[in-house]
């Protein structure tokens, strides 16, 4: 047996001889979306808050006020006594926003997909998911020990030809998919796949962590569609264009009422604080007061796109595929001397061959800034 730290370091140096070892930076994220890093100011092109609601004064009042009265923990499980009233306020709101019955706010959205997703299916049941999927929806499906098969990336027609093949061998069936892919920043042809889940008696669900406040006038991905595409497991973050914490599923009322008796990460992890429950109902009155202030993360990925060349975005998220990763590195820090922060993407986050550079865009960029971007992009040669 080799010792343990032994064994870490062996490990962490084979994963830094591929490029991929990771370096968590200190960041400090300042109030108009800026951050600092090492002592240095750089414009970030990769939040997620993004409306800016982190630091909005009328969400911060809410967190501040909730805070005050409330306290800053919810001192047990929502089971015991951690199920504050502002929980109950929040879900009733997202079920109202969302068209469903029902809601369940989990701890994050990563806790919502391996709590909800195992909940529903088993060990005799089959999952199809997008190839793209977020990371936690794997992560998810991995735990209910079922049949996991996976289709190409938004390919309707491969996804009913393994539908075709398999799902009759099995009980119960989900189909799975992001619904603006976080790393591609494309739509899922949410309205197929309501049409294919019902004709094939599948569950269809979809993660609109980038969604909300986002898309389809800030209610999310399911509003780019008219008619609404029929989802019965609606899932989402209170952590992105909500500028809080927390994740959340909305539902029927069986559906919900069964989540909240069986989801483990629901039952053995302690309650949201009601602070984040109070920061995310403030959000979701500006987003739904602010239909114009919503589109302005799209608008801003627009102009980028254009002064590019890029293909028109269908969301805030740009990527633009480098492939090799040390390249993209290389990128991410020449962009980064130029004062702009961009994460380079790697795999396991992506796949093999398609490194990124991933670019968000956010309420307050300025246009300014955004074509300063395009100029540095095009000096260093990354896209000519
Ligand atoms: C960020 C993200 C999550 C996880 O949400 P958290 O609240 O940050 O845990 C889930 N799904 C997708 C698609 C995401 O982008």
């Amino acid at each position: 047996m080799i010792s343990l730290n032994v064994f870490a370091k062996e490990k962490l140096d084979a994963l830094s001889s591929q490029g991929l070892k990771r370096d968590i930076q200190v960041t400090e994220r300042l109030p108009e979306g800026n951050v600092i890093r090492e002592g240095r100011e750089l414009i970030s092109f990769c939040c997620n808050d993004y409306l800016n609601l982190s630091h909005h004064p009328k969400v911060i009042q809410a967190a501040k006020e909730a805070t005050g009265q409330y306290g800053t923990g919810a001192g047990a499980s929502r089971l015991i006594t951690g199920n504050h009233p502002l929980l109950a306020k929040l879900e009733k709101r997202l079920a109202q926003i969302k068209g469903t019955e029902d809601a369940c706010v989990f701890g994050t959205g990563y806790m919502t997909n391996i709590g909800i997703i195992p909940t529903l299916t088993g060990a005799q049941d089959i999952i199809f998911l997008d190839e793209l999927c977020h990371a936690c929806l794997r992560a998810g499906s991995d735990m209910t020990g079922g049949k996991i098969l996976y289709f190409r990336h938004n390919d309707m027609g491969h996804l009913q030809e393994l539908i075709t093949q398999n799902r009759h061998k099995h009980p119960n069936a989900m189909i799975i998919t992001d619904g603006i892919f976080s790393m591609d920043g494309d739509l899922a042809p949410l309205d197929i796949l309501g049409r294919i889940a019902n004709e094939n008696d599948c569950w269809l669900m979809s993660d609109d962590a980038h969604g909300l406040g986002v898309v389809g006038g800030g209610m999310g991905s399911r509003h780019m569609f008219d008619p609404l595409p029929d989802i019965p497991l609606q899932m989402g973050t209170l952590s992105k264009a909500l500028g809080s914490f927390g994740g959340y599923i909305c539902a029927s009322k069986p559906v919900i009422d069964l989540i909240k008796t069986r989801a483990r990460s629901l039952i053995y992890t302690t309650a949201l604080p009601p602070a984040n429950a109070a920061a995310a109902l403030a959000a979701l009155d500006i987003i739904e007061d602010e239909v114009d202030y919503c589109r302005r993360p799209i608008e801003h990925a627009t102009l980028f796109a254009e002064l590019l060349g890029l293909p028109e975005p269908q969301s805030p998220i740009v990527p633009i595929i480098i492939g090799d990763t040390d390249r993209t590195m290389t990128y991410a820090a020449a962009l980064e001397e130029d004062g702009f922060l961009i994460t380079g993407i790697r795999p396991p986050t992506v796949a093999e061959g398609t490194a990124r550079l991933r670019f968000t865009f956010c309420a307050n960029h300025k246009q300014e800034d955004i074509r300063a971007l395009a100029a540095s992009i095009k000096k260093h040669g990354i896209i000519t």
